[in-house]
């Protein structure tokens, strides 16, 4: 029978067939029929410690059976009282409230709200928000109209919203980012700044230094323009720090999570921001309120997956397990890095990333599809983005299954 289902960021046409997984545990995604698959990916980066980590499925079990959903307007629960409370202790310093969300598109959603409430409730119409070049902060159109355009968002154009771009510091470029950021906060009807701390995720895997991180942060805070990080992508552990923002020693005024916060096992995501922000909306003004819910926000299962997430960091040791994954891709990588069919041999943290030179680049690229088939082939799930292949794997990957996933990068 022909499937029903409409897959995301899928030619059905050209790709008719999809293997059915059964189940999974570690970094492995086990196939009808037996066939494993090496999950180099984490599942579209979500999974930190492994499928079906037991103490996060034995979290989510219990509290299945205890409180499954319920209306968080005008009601309170615990699992989502204790993950606030422990979100605020672990994230950079000053960030005092948190609003639970489910994906980390509406992570970014919410943070864009919170800055556009800010400003209005305290009496100045800032309106606008710069971004970086090639930047990707999710799908739905609030989000789609702060990151890159190309072909994923050629049909949406005409109800995106215009944002202020800004070069990304590339090695060597950052006085024109700095320059372009400094300009662009001059403009009186600035909100803030969105960006992914120390790599753009979705927009190649491209890497800049804490140094920049933390100049941007600063010129933000002179012009008093919002500082929003996205860590839905570098959060709980990626760059090799809990957060991204660590390394550069900054505070953003809103911090947006999703993806690692359930060790990838449920859906929820947070954004965190300054006391001042929420403050600006602290009102007996019903109009202050702040307008924005979804049905499931702050779910119970989910909230008890990212307590026992907070639970698997503080007991088990994550942060070697993460130090040892960056040294053994560092290893792998270096086989790469004097191979003439590469460029740009690239890491930070847990992430490794590699260009394949071809003359047609960008996401289009014709490698890509080549390369995801001799993948799947080998069994190791890898999905490049055009021509540049990353490996992004659970923390809980063995040496030899990293060995498996770079021979089948040097061979196929
Ligand atoms: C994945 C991602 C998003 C969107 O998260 P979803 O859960 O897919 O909506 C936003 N920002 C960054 C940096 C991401 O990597």
């Amino acid at each position: 029978m022909t499937s029903r289902v409409w897959h995301p960021f899928t030619q059905h046409a050209l790709f008719p067939d999809m293997p059915l997984i059964e189940c999974a545990s570690g970094a492995v995604l086990k196939q009808e029929g037996g066939k494993e698959l090496i999950d180099a990916i984490s599942s579209w980066w979500v999974i930190t410690h492994g499928h079906c980590h037991p103490p996060i499925v034995k979290a989510i079990q219990e509290q299945a059976a205890k409180l499954d959903q319920m209306i968080f307007a005008g009601l309170t629960h615990q699992p989502a009282e204790r993950l606030a409370s422990r979100l605020v202790k672990i994230a950079p310093s000053g960030l005092d409230y948190v609003f639970f969300s489910d994906s980390g598109s509406t992570a970014v959603e919410v943070g864009l709200k919170m800055a556009l409430g800010y400003w209005r409730h305290g009496g100045k119409m800032r309106t606008r928000f710069i971004a970086l070049e090639g930047g990707y902060h999710g799908d739905t159109v609030g989000t789609m109209s702060l990151g890159a355009r190309g072909v994923f968002t050629a049909s949406y154009e005409p109800v995106l919203f215009e944002v202020e771009r800004i070069p990304f510091p590339h090695p060597g470029q950052e006085e024109r980012t700095f320059a372009a950021l400094e300009a662009a906060c001059r403009g009186d009807d600035i909100a803030g700044l969105v960006v992914e701390p120390l790599i753009l995720g979705a927009g190649g895997m491209l890497l800049y230094a804490p140094a920049v991180l933390a100049e941007m942060r600063r010129i933000c805070a002179h012009h008093g323009v919002l500082f929003i990080a996205d860590e839905v992508m570098t959060g709980f552990g990626r760059t090799g720090t809990l957060f991204a923002c660590e390394q550069a020693g900054i505070s953003p005024d809103i911090l947006c999570l999703a993806k690692g916060i359930t060790g990838g096992s449920l859906p929820l995501a947070a954004t965190l921001c300054r006391a001042d922000i929420f403050d600006a909306h602290y009102s007996e003004d019903r109009a202050k309120t702040f307008f924005h819910s979804s049905s499931y926000t702050a779910n119970p299962l989910a909230c008890a997956a990212a307590n026992a997430n907070l639970d698997v960091w503080e007991q088990e040791p994550v942060r070697d397990r993460v130090a040892a994954l960056g040294r053994w891709q560092e290893e792998r990588l270096a086989a790469f890095r004097n191979d003439a069919r590469f460029k740009n041999v690239r890491r930070i943290g847990t992430i490794a990333a590699l260009d394949v030179k071809v003359a047609d680049q960008g996401y289009l690229a014709g490698i890509g599809p080549r390369l995801y088939a001799g993948f799947m082939k080998a069994g190791v799930l890898l999905r490049p983005l055009g021509n540049t292949i990353y490996v992004m794997p659970p923390y809980s990957i063995s040496e030899s299954q990293l060995d498996r996933v770079y021979g089948a990068i040097g061979e196929i």
